[in-house]
């Protein structure tokens, strides 16, 4: 299938984008993927390019040839280029809108001497409907009158070359052009001048006889889908987080989904920003959450359930996806993604932010001392969550353990909030260590309160500072004058 073209290298982690060509018939649609094919390529050669059922893929290093001069020094980490041959099928109408529901990019051919025609706009409704991102190719300059082909140059270095009247009347074309986009409500610009690309779609000068602004069409439609698409030719995004909890001898772990792509040992995962210390699974024939020994992976594909160990997972959230961040990564971008994750879940969770904070007293109702101490509490102040590691700051700031589940009514929920009467288990945290008990290092006088940290409280000015209420943020305080934290 089109979409099992991927990197065989193991090391990258993006997909090829697929690309389809559109636009009015005879604006030079196959005559543009013949060029692209063609071109540049050295006699018996073929520079990697291989024709499928319906596709033709490029790989990155002949893209990455064909476009040196350009002096792009931009990483290309997509392993190549997919283009599904449309123009040339009878049923091209027909695949035309199917073809632009499966591209990741479209290349919208416009012939540079008529401007906008019906199917043009056809294309492009089909395209904005389904919110394909697109470039358009001003195709056909070598007509305009004068021309000096350059063949297979950056149309940039080609227009410099031409006379001023040629200059001149490239520049009335493409306004006009330009204008035309406009009256169908979009904003386009010449790529290269191009400051918005978010919300500008660009335009690349080509020639499809002469391979003029190739180069630019093929090096921008690589670097657009690769920075504007990380998520959808990604791979390792298709992990999801199950559960946050402490597992024996692991101290907290992740349960996850694998869906798609691949997870090492040492990968580094966002948002979290840990290192995978172990992939575990149960044996086989047992299920994730029976309890046991685990089998320890270098690697895991997908589909799987994997148990992840590592420093910081504590911070987890169930629910969220699980990013990797891989050594040519853009971490800016990896993180960007993880966050809005995290925050879309976390708002349905709740809306006052992470509960990395809480003040509680115990009840009267004790039932279990210790590994794991199970009381009930009365939530005092702010918002209580699993995961939360709890201390006693009358004891010297003894640190209790991690909350490992919240009963609300006889029900188990992830958080409670002031003012609820809620049943507590809590877990040691080092599994080494013998766990505090109640009766011995606190009992029923003591309030106990998370143990908050630098960095949660960075953690919660940087992503929940809008989600917490002004009592909220008094809490916080407090608890920071509490803990002596600068
Ligand atoms: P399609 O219907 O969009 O696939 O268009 P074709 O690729 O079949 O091209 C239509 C005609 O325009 C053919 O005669 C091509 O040789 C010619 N053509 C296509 N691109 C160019 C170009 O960039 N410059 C010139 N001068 N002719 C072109």
């Amino acid at each position: 299938a089109v979409s099992d073209v991927i990197s065989n290298k193991g090391e990258e982690t993006l997909r090829a984008p697929i690309c389809c060509v559109m636009g009015h018939v005879d604006t030079g649609k196959t005559k543009l993927l013949d060029c692209i094919r063609g071109t540049n390529v050295q006699e018996g050669e073929a520079g990697g390019i291989t024709q499928q059922i319906g596709a033709t893929y490029f790989p990155v290093e002949n893209i990455r040839e064909r476009t040196k001069e350009l002096k792009a020094d931009a990483k290309l980490n997509v392993p190549g280029l997919l283009v599904i041959d449309t123009p040339g099928h009878e049923s091209f109408t027909n695949l035309r809108s199917h073809g632009s529901g499966l591209c990741d990019i479209a290349i919208l051919v416009v012939n540079i001497m008529h401007g906008l025609e019906p199917q043009t706009i056809e294309s492009l409704n089909l395209l904005r409907m389904r919110n394909t991102v697109f470039i358009v190719a001003l195709n056909k300059i070598d007509r305009l009158y004068g021309w000096k082909a350059q063949p297979n140059k950056p149309v940039r270095k080609s227009l410099n070359q031409q006379s001023k009247d040629v200059q001149n009347e490239f520049d009335r074309r493409l306004i006009e052009v330009i204008t035309q986009f406009k009256e169908q409500g979009l904003n386009t610009e010449l790529y290269y001048k191009n400051k918005n690309m978010r919300e500008t779609f660009s335009i690349v000068p080509t020639s499809a006889i002469s391979g003029e602004g190739i180069p630019d069409l093929l090096l921008l439609l690589v670097q657009w889908s690769q920075k504007t698409m990380v998520e959808k030719l990604t791979f390792r995004n298709e992990c999801t987080v199950l559960e946050v909890k402490v597992t024996k001898g692991h101290g907290t772990t992740i349960d996850v989904v694998l869906v798609n792509g691949m997870l090492h040992e040492g990968d580094q995962i966002d948002p979290i920003v840990t290192t995978i210390r172990a992939l575990l699974t149960p044996h086989p024939m047992k299920e994730l959450r029976v309890k046991g020994t685990y089998l320890h992976h270098k690697e895991i594909k997908a589909a799987q359930g994997i148990k992840i160990t590592g420093k910081g997972l504590e911070h987890a959230i169930a629910g969220t996806g699980l990013y990797v961040v891989r050594r040519d990564d853009d971490l800016e971008e990896v993180k960007e993604c993880a966050m809005q994750d995290m925050k879309s879940v976390t708002s349905w969770i709740d809306k006052s932010g992470e509960g990395v904070y809480v003040q509680a007293s115990c009840l009267e109702c004790i039932f279990n001392k210790k590994d794991p101490i199970i009381l009930g509490v009365d939530v005092l102040e702010g918002i209580l969550k699993i995961g939360t590691p709890i201390c006693v700051p009358q004891k010297d700031f003894a640190d209790i353990g991690r909350i490992a589940s919240i009963r609300f009514n006889e029900k188990a929920v992830d958080h409670a909030k002031k003012g609820q009467k809620v049943a507590l288990k809590i877990v040691g945290t080092n599994p080494e260590e013998q766990q505090r008990m109640y009766g011995r290092h606190f009992d029923n006088d003591d309030q106990l309160v998370s143990h908050i940290t630098r960095r949660s409280i960075d953690t919660l000015k940087a992503y929940y500072r809008d989600d917490l209420s002004i009592e909220d943020w008094r809490l916080v305080v407090k608890l920071k004058t509490l803990f002596k934290i600068q």
